[in-house]
């Protein structure tokens, strides 16, 4: 077993939905090796090897793995958020246990899509950020004709998460520069 236990930190609203809850899980274990197995199995997996994160989607929520912290968002309860957690405590056990037999993929499968971008915005369409959507805004990060500190939303306290993965996904160094 690779990851014996998690200890959740942090629960949180959406503020972009209200009916969404985030919930942070600090890691017992290092689970750094098994993402480039993960890489290799989950549908849809973008992984960022320089900062050893990896995001990805299912039915259920939104996961962001690094070495030490899990993060799910997009779940409708706290309880929710805990068997998502268990899902993916059970995932990355069980794809450690049958390592032998998946080819880890170390590096980033595909480039980042928009469509990755906007998972992680506010998804409000405000227009603060001088485009008509975030769906525009995230084309312009992609582009880089925007930074994150554009988007005015993303320094709440509640976008604190989406900011930090933001900065890894976009690999820049500027989610601190967001929260000042
Ligand atoms: S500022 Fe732009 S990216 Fe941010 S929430 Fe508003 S429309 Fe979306």
């Amino acid at each position: 077993m690779l990851l014996h236990d998690y200890k959740v930190t942090k629960v949180g609203r959406s503020l972009c939905n209200p009916e969404w809850i985030a919930v942070r899980a600090g890691l017992g274990d290092d689970i750094s090796e098994v993402l480039p197995y993960l890489n290799a199995i989950v549908k849809n997996a973008v992984y960022t090897p320089e900062v050893q994160n990896l995001n990805f989607k299912i039915d259920t929520g939104a996961i962001s793995l690094m070495p030490r912290e899990i993060n799910v968002g997009q779940v409708t309860c706290e309880e929710d958020g805990i068997k998502l957690l268990d899902y993916v405590k059970k995932l990355i056990n069980d794809t450690w246990e049958r390592r032998t037999s998946i080819s880890p993929i170390y590096e980033r499968r595909e480039e980042i899509k928009a469509r990755d971008i906007l998972d992680f915005l506010p998804k409000t369409n405000c227009r603060d950020c001088g485009l008509p959507t975030c769906f525009a805004f995230a084309v312009a990060l992609l582009k880089g004709q925007k930074r994150l500190p554009d988007c005015p939303a993303l320094s709440k306290l509640e976008f604190t998460q989406d900011r930090e993965t933001l900065g890894r996904l976009l690999q820049t160094g500027i989610t601190e520069e967001v929260a000042k």
